[in-house]
């Protein structure tokens, strides 16, 4: 059968090339019984499935192509914490209570997954030598220092360095500003990471299968009934973890999300002296710029690159040259290095950005709606969320559970936003 990488027609992703070895390729073809059926092999699905065959829980899991295939395959690798907006919006949205709960259920995911990374010693690269938020400008300075302010009241050990430590963190003559370093938080390699976490279900005894969409979710009986194209799983309860890649049988979940494209090129091993010139403390990067930028280095000496847009036919051309003029400010030392790797995948985005955990029907549970920052969110809602299927108890689940919602307008603010990009990003190609 075909290998399913997290990647799409012409494109060529870098975690694919230099991932461990996939630990599965059945497909479902009987029909099971389980306590727990898990759709969709990205980190919520493997965190839940996890951490409750861990409980002594039966969980089938079903992936559509291959494990890591949706967001958690392609991404950046940077594991941060909280989400992508400031602990006040979240408090603003939920409530005083509620977003509390949140908030402090997701300050230190950081240490959830590299607990997790250390305790199966999963060979996933993992590195914690902190992750920094450069501020781009001296006014988004302004913003950040509100930002890390609002941590530390919440308790995270993140700290403001000023523009001298902001420049010998990255190297980069740009990000001279200052920033928020987060010492806890991390890099890894997303696809390893995935794989790491499904072999560690499987050897726990999580029955797991790729290509097996399920085509449909019924009730039959006191169960839910999952059909796949030439199986079927019925289950007590059901996790819906199909996220940004939910296809038309997602149970409404990708009609409940915005999906945005975000970009990768990374480029060849770098020369010994340029590696050695660029974050040379191997922190994960990130800006406040429009048109964010991440960048890291991998375990190989490649810089790693990201931004928003997809590398959908002619807009290939006008990001990646965006890109490369990007690099060339950031990193002047790179100019003329060719890219080796450029490949792209989709976030989910919500109109509060803040996540959702959707009550599709009884018994059948949704998180979704990260806003491009999943790995700590991802790991900790699964193990929360199996801690909550096991119990019964819903009061102890730290995020509140929310019908199905439905996104206005999603296509429409999708293409919006992505032609947006594009226009700043051909724009800016003229620096
Ligand atoms: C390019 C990019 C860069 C990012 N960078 C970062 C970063 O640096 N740090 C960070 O924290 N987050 C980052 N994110 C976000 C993060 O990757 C995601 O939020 C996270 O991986 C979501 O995990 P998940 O398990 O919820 O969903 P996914 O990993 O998307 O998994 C969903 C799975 O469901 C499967 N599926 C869909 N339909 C069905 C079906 N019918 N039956 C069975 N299976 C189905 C899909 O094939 C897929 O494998 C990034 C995302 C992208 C795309």
């Amino acid at each position: 059968m075909t290998e399913y990488l997290p990647q799409d027609a012409n494109e060529k992703s870098l975690w694919g090339d230099s991932a461990i070895a996939n630990p599965l390729s059945e497909h479902l073809q009987e029909k099971l019984k389980t306590d727990v059926l898990v759709v969709g092999g990205g980190y919520t699905g493997l965190s839940c499935a996890l951490h409750l065959v861990q409980k002594g829980v039966s969980v089938v899991l079903l992936e559509a192509c291959s494990i890591g295939f949706g967001g958690s395959g392609r991404n950046a690798g940077l594991v941060n914490a909280g989400v992508w907006q400031n602990p006040n919006h979240v408090v603003k949205v939920l409530g005083e209570a509620a977003g509390e709960r949140f908030n402090l259920a997701l300050r230190d995911s950081p240490g959830v997954v590299f607990e997790l990374i250390k305790h199966f010693d999963m060979p996933c690269q993992p590195d914690r030598r902190g992750t920094v938020n450069m501020a781009h400008n001296a006014d988004a300075m302004t913003l950040l220092e509100d930002r890390c302010r609002q941590m530390q009241n919440l308790g995270a050990s993140v700290e403001l360095i000023d523009g001298d430590r902001a420049g010998a963190i990255s190297a980069s003559p740009v990000y001279r500003y200052g920033g928020i370093l987060d010492p806890d938080a991390g890099t890894i390699h997303p696809l390893n990471y995935a794989r790491s976490l499904a072999k560690a279900a499987l050897d726990l005894g999580v029955r797991m299968f790729e290509k097996s969409p399920i085509l449909s979710l019924q009730r039959d009986d006191d169960c839910w009934l999952a059909t796949t194209e030439q199986g079927k799983v019925s289950a007590d309860q059901v996790v819906v973890a199909t996220n940004a890649y939910a296809d038309s049988n997602g149970q409404g979940v990708r009609e409940s999300l915005l999906p945005l494209s975000i970009f990768h090129c990374a480029t060849e091993p770098l020369p010994e002296d340029i590696a050695a010139s660029i974050i040379p403390q191997r922190h994960g990067i990130w800006d406040t710029s429009l048109l964010l930028t991440s960048s890291r280095i991998d375990s190989g000496g490649r810089l790693v690159m990201s931004s928003p847009g997809s590398l959908m036919r002619f807009q290939r051309g006008i990001r990646e040259s965006w890109m490369t003029r990007t690099r060339n400010r950031l990193y002047p030392q790179t100019k003329g290095l060719p890219w080796e790797y450029r490949w792209s995948g989709q976030v989910g985005v919500t109109s509060s950005k803040i996540l959702r955990v959707q009550l599709l029907a009884p018994g059948v549970f949704a998180p979704a709606g990260y806003n491009g920052r999943g790995i700590g969110p991802g790991t900790v809602i699964g193990k929360h969320l199996a801690d909550t299927l096991v119990s019964g108890n819903r009061e102890e689940f730290p995020f509140p559970i929310e019908a199905l919602y439905r996104e206005k307008w999603s296509s429409l603010r999708s293409g919006y936003y992505s032609y947006g990009t594009l226009a700043l990003q051909f724009v800016d190609r003229r620096r």
